[in-house]
């Protein structure tokens, strides 16, 4: 994967994703910028990284959570690059709620945007993938995709998900010099997060520090957030040629959350 490739990085206009289309832009490949808003700021992530990495880049709007529009966004981009030799499935959405009580509409569409748009993305990109003698499928999972943890019943189900579907697309394409791994966060400190932080002051009266320390890194054992960079680093590693067998796994980056 030493030459100038083509990535579509789906929800990539900010946070993890945004890091990851910088960082392959950095390597010298192509990028294809993803959100469903198409916006102008949208547009602008996308140039922006063209100008700064001297690639090529393209914002191509597609929702996630339809079927149809995740296959359509891995057609188009073949259609403006001519192949998509890296893919990375980035777009995710959260809801915190008990069991009994998770609204219907919010587990289908975690479901549906954290684990079935990456079957249907992959499914598009495979047969390109094949055509180009080879590829490399990222899906950010989570340290969710490894353990649980209570009030989140579809985003732990389809992060579980998302690692068999990682396991069994690598065995399928094992012999075409195609790649499928998944990376497993743990807490990052994405405009997401970034966002809860005053929210979990004023409801656990704590300044910033201490709802950093006690709410949000409590599970994390190195007490630090682990950075878009350090995520982006460890996408441009499975994209390149040293893992070439590197193959069917995860790759924890998570301050040895899941090691307990
Ligand atoms: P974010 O909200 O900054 O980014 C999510 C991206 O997904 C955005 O660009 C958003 O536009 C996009 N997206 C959401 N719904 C979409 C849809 N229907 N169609 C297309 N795009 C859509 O959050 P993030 O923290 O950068 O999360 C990125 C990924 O990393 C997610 O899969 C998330 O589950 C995973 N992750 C995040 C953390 C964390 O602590 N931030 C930890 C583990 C895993």
């Amino acid at each position: 994967m030493a030459t100038r490739k083509t990535a579509v990085i789906t929800g990539s206009t900010s946070g993890i994703g945004l890091a990851i289309a910088q960082a392959l832009a950095a390597e010298g490949h192509n990028v294809v910028v993803n959100s469903f808003s198409d916006t102008a700021a949208d547009q602008a992530v996308a140039d922006a990284i063209a100008r700064q990495h001297k690639v090529k880049t393209a914002y191509i709007k597609a929702d996630m959570s339809k079927p149809a529009e995740c296959r359509a966004l891995i057609a188009k981009a073949a259609e403006t690059f001519g192949s998509v030799d890296i893919l990375v499935n980035n777009a995710g959405i959260q809801h915190v709620a008990p069991v009994e009580d998770f609204p219907i509409e919010k587990w289908d569409a975690i479901i549906a945007i954290n684990l079935s748009s990456a079957f249907h993305t992959i499914a598009a990109a495979i047969p390109l993938m094949k055509k180009a003698g080879g590829g490399r499928i990222v899906n950010i999972a989570s340290a969710h995709g490894l353990v649980a943890s209570p009030f989140k019943s579809a985003y732990v189900s389809a992060k579980h998900g998302i690692m068999g579907l990682t396991k069994t697309v690598a065995l399928e394409l094992a012999r075409e010099k195609i790649t499928c791994n998944a990376i497993c966060p743990g807490y990052v400190l994405t405009p997401l997060v970034e966002a809860q932080i005053p929210d979990q002051m004023k409801a656990n009266k704590m300044d910033r520090e201490t709802v950093i320390r006690e709410v949000m890194l409590d599970k994390q054992p190195t007490k630090e957030f682990v950075t878009v960079e350090q995520i982006a680093a460890a996408a441009v590693f499975l994209c390149s040629d040293a893992a070439a067998q590197v193959n069917g796994t995860h790759l924890s980056v998570d301050g040895g959350w899941t090691a307990a």
